[in-house]
């Protein structure tokens, strides 16, 4: 009799109150809800948030030399990206420019016979004269034709490379080798057709990612030209 009270007396109870508890049984499931979002965007940054939650006051002093690193990480990741400059050495020392680079009007080629743009740099020497690598890289190619004669290309960084025609087959290099500015790679030669009237000389020519490019403002002491 008793006991049977007392069951009714809890049905009772739950009847009476089973709003009450279903909304305490949400509030409990949004509070989990709440926990596992705040610890879920821990786990993405769980430096600063974890401090914050141990030590809500000292750590605004501690997230600043936390902090500090991490602005200059950038700073410091900026200064090793800084772009090598890219400075050539003259290929041949003291050389006279016979013609210059030109593309915007065109310019008479006396061998050709036709007028066209000149996207090189001509330098007057006699014949043997040593041509130097401008920058460091690596031969990356050696042609000889009938119109160039024989031509070395240096591969550089960056998209940068440079070529020397004109010149004889007798290159002290070959393909693949490490060369620095001031490097033999060949020397001048009367082997090529291409601009044979205009005498010996070294037909200069840069480029950046395979566009021809005036090299005049890549050597040292033109950077303003
Ligand atoms: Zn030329």
């Amino acid at each position: 009799m008793e006991k049977k009270y007392k069951e009714n007396k809890f049905v009772l109870f739950m009847k009476k109150n089973i709003y009450l508890i279903l909304m305490v049984l949400c509030l409990f499931a949004i509070a989990g809800l709440v926990t596992y979002t705040v610890v879920s965007s821990n786990v993405e940054e769980p430096g600063p948030i974890v401090d914050a939650n141990n030590k809500p006051i000292e750590d605004e002093g501690n997230e600043t030399p936390n902090d500090s690193p991490v602005v200059n990480v950038p700073d410091g990741s900026g200064g090793q990206e800084e772009p090598e400059e890219m400075v050539f050495d003259m290929p041949i020392v003291g050389a006279a420019v016979l013609k210059d680079y030109v593309d915007t009007e065109l310019v008479y080629n006396a061998t050709m016979k036709h007028w066209s743009t000149h996207q090189g740099i001509d330098y007057k020497a006699e014949v043997g004269t040593a041509v130097r690598c401008v920058f460091d890289g690596e031969v990356s190619a050696i042609t000889t034709t009938t119109m160039h004669g024989t031509t070395v290309t240096v591969k550089h960084s960056k998209g940068f490379s440079t070529s020397y025609a004109l010149l004889g087959s007798n290159v002290p290099v070959k393909v693949g080798d490490k060369v620095s500015k001031g490097t033999v790679l060949g020397y001048v030669a009367e082997t090529g057709y291409f601009e044979s009237a205009d005498g010996p000389h070294l037909h200069f020519e840069a480029r950046k990612d395979n566009v021809l490019i005036d090299p005049n403002y890549y050597f040292a002491g033109n950077e303003n030209k």
